[in-house]
């Protein structure tokens, strides 16, 4: 009888497909992370649930083979959440040349498995469900995916007709980066659970514009970069021939941002990363931010050509170059931080921005 079974054939999982999840022992499974393109720089997805159908509490083994021993350092750890939990536990993890090696406590029932805090499609739209249009917050349908997904952007402003700063932030760029989701939740929670006057003051002439899943159709479908198999990185080209990357273009023609913020969550577990500020306007927003070294991270900014290219691309440069706005991307990994944590990682991001 089966005691144990793995599935990733779900809304953001990875793998989906079920021949790489390969039970290999009663309590030992090989699983085989999909990428779409196998850049070694984005592959770090996995999403995959465990059922104990038994009742009581199964050790199990994970080998978890990703074939690319590039990066693989920085893949020591997963997170997991049991269905009866409210928040993730982080497990630490053995590597080898290309795997992650790592034995669970599988309490009976169902066990999310991830490399990061899953932040799914469907959490998405209960996310968007759940925003009441109010005094300070709006939100509108920009349109669908070419696998018909919906694309939302949510405006927080104190109504003026013209505010003299329009900030736009934007999560989900790459599909794997989950901490950019809890980010953009942190912000919306701020917004409806503050009080208005804290609230005018926040806002006074100033309007947020949050996209907080600029591709669904990737996330869905457990991508780690691109918007679909042969799609594109919306990261770093702007092409109207994907239909995702026309919304987005539209979307931010019309809001014509004075500062235009991606967030992203790379893998240098104790760095956090900015890049496209120039160094006055990298010093400024370091000031204005609260110490991160309580989570064991330090700023890396990065003015020369070393880990990414700092010439500007993608929607940075088109917002540089159309509307003359100050880009930045924010790289936020995970270890040490909790969810709630990244909810106000992302609120501090914010009012810091607002005062760049
Ligand atoms: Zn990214």
């Amino acid at each position: 009888m089966v005691k144990i079974k793995i599935t990733g054939n779900f809304d953001g999982g990875n793998p989906k497909d079920q021949n790489s999840i390969i039970q290999t022992a009663p309590d030992t499974f090989n699983i085989y992370p999909y990428s779409e393109d196998n850049d070694p720089n984005y592959k770090f997805r996995l999403d995959i649930k465990a059922y104990n159908l038994s009742l009581h509490t199964r050790r199990i083994k994970l080998i978890i083979d990703w074939k690319e021993p590039k990066f693989n350092h920085l893949r020591d750890y997963i997170y997991i959440k049991h269905e009866t939990k409210s928040d993730w536990s982080y497990i630490k993890a053995k590597i080898d040349e290309t795997q992650t090696l790592c034995s669970i406590n599988l309490l009976s029932g169902e066990t999310y498995l991830c490399l990061h805090p899953k932040y799914s499609y469907e959490d998405y739209l209960k996310f968007i469900l759940r925003i009441p249009e109010t005094e300070f917050v709006s939100k509108e349908k920009l349109g669908v995916t070419p696998e018909n997904r919906e694309v939302w952007l949510l405006r927080f402003s104190d109504n003026m007709a013209k505010p003299k700063k329009k900030i736009m932030l934007v999560s989900r760029i790459h599909p794997y980066e989950t901490s950019s989701s809890y980010c953009a939740e942190g912000i919306m929670d701020y917004f409806l659970n503050e009080y208005p006057e804290s609230l005018s003051d926040m806002l006074s002439n100033t309007a947020i514009y949050l996209l907080p899943m600029a591709n669904p159709d990737g996330v869905y479908n457990g991508l780690c970069k691109l918007t679909a198999p042969d799609g594109i990185d919306l990261s770093k080209q702007v092409d109207t021939r994907d239909s995702n990357s026309a919304l987005l273009l539209k979307c931010i023609d019309e809001v014509r941002p004075d500062v235009y913020c991606e967030f992203h969550n790379w893998m240098f577990q104790e760095l956090d990363g900015i890049y496209f500020f120039n160094r006055f306007q990298t010093r400024r927003f370091i000031r204005n931010m609260p110490s991160q070294k309580h989570f064991k991270k330090t700023w890396k900014p990065f003015f020369r050509k070393k880990i990414f290219s700092i010439i500007h691309h993608g929607f940075k440069k088109h917002c540089r170059e159309k509307f003359g706005s100050v880009s930045v991307c924010l790289e936020y990994p995970w270890r040490y931080r909790k969810v709630a944590d990244m909810k106000e990682l992302g609120v501090d991001t914010l009012k810091a921005l607002a005062k760049s």
